[in-house]
């Protein structure tokens, strides 16, 4: 509704958006229109009278594929543009074009995550220096973006490599899926792209390796048929919080940051996917965590169980199954990123004593 007065003229038709006017967190929706080098903003509550904003003086962000596009206004708001206002977008996108023609540069978002990544490698690069700065540290600089990159590239290397279709009975996967995202909205709802895949391991000559769930930084969560095979459904679900755990702690980026180094996490990034990054992905060490990193996610895991309100013994059980496992494969036959899980009965003692 946009209120005239008797003597004002007739606002030309403007296109809907989302306004926030950044000291409130309610989107306000709103018209908005580009007029002779002017942005036009309209809201339902104002007067009628539209904000005015020079379209030089506003900063559209990076824009994607089917996601809005956000515009910072010189007053702090924010103005979201999805396809409704598509001509507006395109508007103030090409002005902002013609203004820093580098512009050009940083619409690909590879050339961003390029910098970024070339940002990071300088504070390793200090950090091997002696500077002290910690891969924990530089992590805080990595956005998570590139988490999303590498936990794709990941994904594919070790489909292509290790993995085939589960042969999960389609009903248990669906039960799966749904309980562990329940689980997520409970105890993690901030985490954006948590998603569960189903694998079987292509060879039968590592079986151990296929007794396993992993967790990659975009949030993929890799449940392979030997561990679903032997767990009961609560079980599952609490392996699979114990993976979540690993995803809300960034423990698969911290993880790539420390094996890989930067140049190779820039590499794969970058789809210039070769030599050290594909062996890493290769021999499954990729998401090889710290014992600090496994006693963070068995905390999430314990805090999540009790959050669904199964009893812990269902941790304690899960323990026993990987405890009986080592001792059939000989603790020497498990995969490098599995031993330095903290000792299973360690585990079982937390369990159990709980
Ligand atoms: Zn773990």
């Amino acid at each position: 509704v946009v209120k005239v007065d008797d003597d004002a003229i007739l606002p030309a038709p403007g296109h809907r958006a989302t306004y926030f006017d950044g000291r409130s967190n309610a989107a306000q929706p709103v018209q908005v229109r580009v007029d002779a080098g002017t942005l036009e903003i309209t809201t339902d509550v104002d007067d009628g009278q539209p904000r005015r904003y020079a379209v030089d003086r506003v900063a559209p962000g990076e824009r994607y594929a089917g996601a809005p596009l956000p515009v910072a206004l010189p007053d702090g708001g924010t103005l979201w543009l999805d396809d409704e206002a598509a001509p507006v977008a395109a508007a103030l996108a090409a002005r902002a074009d013609r203004r820093r023609p580098a512009a050009r540069l940083s619409a690909s978002w590879r050339a961003v995550v390029a910098c970024l990544v070339a940002l990071v490698g300088l504070v390793v690069w200090f950090d091997r220096q002696g500077a002290g700065l910690a891969a924990d540290a530089a992590l805080v600089l990595v956005p998570r973006r590139v988490d999303d990159a590498v936990g794709a590239v990941a994904m594919r290397a070790i489909d292509k490599r290790w993995l085939a279709p589960s042969t999960m009975d389609v009903e248990r996967r669906g039960l799966v899926t749904t309980r562990l995202l329940a689980l997520q909205g409970r105890v993690a709802p901030e985490l954006e792209g948590v998603r569960i895949e189903f694998r079987r391991l292509l060879s039968d000559t590592r079986s151990e390796a296929g007794f396993n769930a992993f967790a990659l930084p975009d949030g993929t969560i890799v449940l392979l048929d030997g561990l679903a095979e032997a767990l009961t459904d609560d079980e599952l679900l609490a392996v699979l919080a114990h993976e979540l755990g690993h995803v809300a702690h960034r423990h698969g980026m911290r993880s790539a940051l420390r094996g890989f180094g930067l140049a190779a996490v820039a590499g794969a990034v970058l789809g210039d996917f070769s030599g050290v990054v594909a062996a890493g992905v290769a021999t499954l060490q990729t998401f090889h965590h710290s014992r600090d990193a496994e006693r963070e996610a068995d905390a999430f895991m314990h805090r999540a169980v009790a959050a669904e309100g199964l009893p812990p013994q269902v941790i304690a059980s899960v323990w026993r199954k990987f405890a009986a496992r080592e001792q059939r494969e000989g603790g020497g036959g498990l995969p490098a990123w599995m031993s330095t899980h903290p000792p299973t009965d360690e585990r079982l003692r937390a369990a159990v004593g709980r």
